[in-house]
Formats: structure tokens, C-alpha cells, sequence
């Protein structure tokens, strides 16, 4: 039986909290959370459909993390993947705990994008293990 992981794809949001808590979470999860289960990929590898990016990914779980309805995660790994196993919006996580305001700056990140971003990748963690505990979705 291979052994599958969960590719944790962030979208580029550059210069915007909702885009720095993606990329945050992914780091949390894939060094924390899921460290055995989890990976990082690049976004602009994907959509410029780097071969073996698209094949590790066809072969593993995938799940996309975006910023804003645009979703560039998710419709740039359709596009060149076709597939995306569990997707996030780091609006949502906002939305959720209206009690943590997100700071406006990035650099570094605040407190409460901190926590915002620890309570999504709680989230991503949880979903991964999902995925790869079901043997049926993918084969
Ligand atoms: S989904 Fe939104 S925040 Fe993320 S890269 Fe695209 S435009 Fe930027």
C-alpha cells in the first residue's frame, strides 16, 4: 500500500493579512500539526505545470488554502490538476472568531493572525488525516 500525503497548497496573496494567513497555516501544519502526513508546494509550479509537481500531486492528497473568492489556489490546481480533495478560505477562519480581529500589517505577522492561523491549520490537520484515513476516495 503506498503511502499517501497531504499536499498543503497556500495561494500567492502577497502584501494582504488573508493571504499571510494561509501561507502561515500551511507552515504550522506542515512543521507541527502534520509534520509526517503533510507537504508544502509551490503555486506558480503548479500553473506553470511542472510535470513531476503535477504527478506528485495526482498521486497524493491535495488541499488548497485562498485568501479571497478569486481562488487562485483552487481553480489554478483544477486547472492543471483537475482535482482538489479539501479546499480552505482564510476568510472563513476570520469570520468564525469574529473575537480576533486580524492586525493590518504582515511583517511580522500579529498576535491574532497568529492565532487565526493556528485555529485554520487545527482545521487542515484534522482534514488531512481524514483524507488520508480513507483509502476509497483516490486510487
Ligand atoms: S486568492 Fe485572492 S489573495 Fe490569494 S492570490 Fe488570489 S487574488 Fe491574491
Amino acid at each position: 500500500m503506498s503511502k499517501k500525503k497531504g499536499y498543503v497548497i497556500p495561494c500567492s496573496g502577497i502584501g494582504k493579512v488573508f493571504g499571510s494567513i494561509g501561507r502561515e497555516t500551511a507552515y504550522i501544519v506542515v512543521n507541527e500539526l502534520a509534520k509526517d502526513k503533510a507537504d508544502l508546494e509551490c503555486l506558480p509550479l503548479i500553473v506553470k505545470g511542472k510535470k513531476e509537481v503535477i504527478e506528485a500531486l495526482k498521486e497524493n492528497k491535495i488541499i488548497s488554502i485562498d485568501g479571497c473568492p478569486l481562488k487562485c489556489s483552487y481553480n489554478n490546481i483544477m486547472d492543471k490538476v483537475g482535482r482538489v480533495d479539501a479546499q480552505f478560505m482564510t476568510t472563513d477562519i476570520v469570520k468564525e472568531n469574529r473575537d480576533l480581529k486580524p492586525e493590518p500589517y504582515i511583517i511580522p505577522i500579529g498576535e491574532n493572525t497568529k492565532e487565526l492561523s493556528k485555529k485554520l491549520a487545527e482545521k487542515v490537520a484534522e482534514k488531512i488525516n481524514e483524507l488520508l484515513e480513507n483509502k476509497v476516495e483516490v486510487e
